[in-house]
């Protein structure tokens, strides 16, 4: 693969030097015909040129186009490599730390840079090379010191021009990000805050502010469009004194007309895939950027270390233990999860209360081998998960996430996520445990459901999610915060059920609301990462302490 790549790649430079060479040619052999038609010689004294002439015009189309196609073909095979690479480096648990929105630019944009780079600098780098030699190697053999000279040229518009370029447009991108940020920022806050904005009669001075953000970035900009203009030009400049010295060194080494002019024509036409390289050299600065960012998430440290020689994974029924667990998100950082210990026996179940930030989430996390841990351990019927494949750990501690995602498919595809073999029966089984059956039988299994799909309420979205995890059966069952953002009834209705349907199952179950826990066998109450109380639900509502003051507190709400 990677040969036939490479082969691909020497192909399309070949294609366009030999396009720029036709150019070179076409030139030559232009010049030479009028300059010896102008001498009135027999008509067959012309004829060579004549066809070769044509022949070069023709040429250079055919080449050019056979360039475009293998390079935009090799750059798209590249990009889609890459892509595939991202992708794999993505999948869990090597997944980095980088946010969703920055991730979906990485996987678009900055994999654009891989096409780019090949296209618009390395292809005509090459190509622009190939045809510059050989406008040398033309001149050598008329007269070596008119070589020199265009070599010296080509080196100036080809090779620092870019160069310099490049360092300019690195230098502007980096004074530029800052005010397109403020203009940015100005602008959202005058869209999102127009009603307090008017309210309070501070739209004059807001407008003023986004005003000025505007014209500082205006300005940024026309001082970066002169640079641009003024390298440009230069490179046009370098290419016109290039040219006229290279006549003047000619006349003075008495090169007769014909072969001045193929000199200085020869001269004027090397430079034209030259001279845009000067541009490329701009664009690159942004490419490397882009592709220092792909590096950094390929390169990202997987987030768990997967053991050399996996451990057999044990077989139900499954005892979770969980020793002294310390989770730090961030080295040196205040610990998530500070030394947390806990017990989830079969077919027992165990809530996670404990105010937003005090670890629970964390503590998922680390059961399902999403984080790893900085000291003590987690083990399942007696052996450290560190010790199993991760994906065997997820497979027997799994289920519902904090936010269910629902694909573009169908209701039944979106529930076969979790079990692709599973047949009608038993999704209808699990549709009937998540009490979804109503829904079901209205919206039909069919009914395209995601973005542009029907709608679906917060509940049904959790339901939706809970019959997937009840579908792919997992031994120990994982939920987090099920009946968060639900209304009270709708959260009420949905942990009843929920509470039912993993009656006899061993359940993990993380929640800041209180009701309905008095079924469960245990609550731990976590604050700042550590243990602060647990016990059964009557235990800990008899005792002063957070879990009573959270309890009365909500009983009075629902009153
Ligand atoms: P809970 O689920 O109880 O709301 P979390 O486990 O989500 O709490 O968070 C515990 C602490 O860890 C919080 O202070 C939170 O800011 C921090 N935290 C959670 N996830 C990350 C992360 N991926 N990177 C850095 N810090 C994190």
């Amino acid at each position: 693969m990677k040969g036939q790549m490479r082969a691909r790649l020497v192909y399309a430079v070949l294609a366009g030097a030999a396009a720029d060479l036709a150019g070179l040619g076409l030139i030559a052999a232009a010049a030479w015909l009028i300059t010896r038609a102008a001498e009135q010689p027999p008509l067959a004294a012309l004829s060579v040129a004549i066809v070769a002439t044509r022949a070069f015009a023709t040429g250079r189309g055919v080449f050019r186009y056979a360039e475009r196609l293998t390079g935009h073909d090799v750059a798209l095979r590249a990009q889609a490599g890459t892509r595939e690479r991202l992708y794999e480096s993505l999948i869990p648990p090597q997944r980095p730390r980088v946010g969703g929105a920055d991730l979906l630019s990485r996987m678009v944009d900055d994999t654009d840079a891989v096409q780019d780079l090949l296209v618009r600098c390395l292809l005509p780098a090459a190509a622009a090379a190939i045809a510059g030699l050989t406008a040398v190697v033309i001149g050598l053999t008329i007269l070596p010191v008119t070589a020199l000279v265009l070599l010296a040229g080509l080196l100036l518009a080809g090779a620092l021009l870019p160069a310099a370029t490049a360092a300019a447009a690195r230098r502007w991108s980096a004074r530029m990000a800052p005010a397109r940020a403020e203009l940015a920022g100005r602008v959202a806050d005058l869209v999102h805050g127009a009603a307090d904005l008017s309210a309070y009669g501070a739209g004059d001075r807001a407008l003023r502010d986004a005003g000025e953000a505007g014209d500082a970035l205006g300005r940024l900009e026309r001082r970066q469009a002169r640079v641009h203009a003024t390298a440009l030009a230069g490179g046009t400049l370098v290419q016109v004194l290039t040219v006229v010295a290279i006549v003047l060194f000619a006349q003075a080494g008495g090169v007769g007309t014909v072969g001045t002019a193929v000199l200085a024509l020869t001269a004027l036409v090397a430079f034209e895939p030259v001279l845009p390289l000067a541009a490329a050299g701009e664009r690159y600065a942004g490419i490397a950027a882009a592709l220092r960012r792909l590096r950094e998430v390929r390169s990202a440290s997987p987030a768990v270390t997967e053991p050399a020689t996996p451990a057999a994974p044990p077989s139900p029924p499954l005892t979770v233990e969980v020793e002294d667990l310390v989770v730090r998100h961030a080295p040196g950082g205040r610990p998530a999860v500070d030394g947390v210990s806990l017990t989830l026996a079969p077919g027992r179940r165990v809530a996670l209360v404990g105010p937003s930030g005090a670890g629970k989430s964390t503590i998922l996390a680390a059961l399902m081998r999403l984080v790893e841990p900085e000291s003590g351990n987690i083990r399942i019927n007696g052996v450290d998960i560190a010790d199993l494949d991760s994906d065997d750990v997820r497979a027997m501690m799994t289920g519902l996430t904090q936010d269910p995602y629902l694909f573009r498919t169908s209701l039944r595809d979106n529930l076969r996520l979790a079990g692709p073999e599973a047949d009608d029966e038993r999704l209808a089984r699990a549709v009937r445990d998540a009490r979804l059956e109503h829904w079901v039988e209205r919206t039909g299994w069919d009914a395209e459901l995601g973005e542009d799909g029907s709608t679906v309420s917060g509940g049904q979205l959790q339901r939706l999610a809970l019959a997937r995890a009840l579908l792919y059966d997992p031994p120990v069952l994982l939920l987090d915060e099920p009946a968060e953002a639900l209304d009270e009834e709708t959260a009420d209705e949905l942990m009843a059920d929920l509470l039912d349907v993993t009656h006899d199952r061993t359940t993990l179950l993380v929640t800041h609301r209180l009701k309905g826990l008095e079924r469960v066998d245990e609550i731990v109450v976590l604050e700042d990462g550590r243990v602060i109380q647990r016990g059964a639900h009557d235990d800990l509502v008899s005792r002063p302490g957070y879990y009573r003051d959270l309890w009365e507190s909500e009983v009075l709400t629902r009153r």
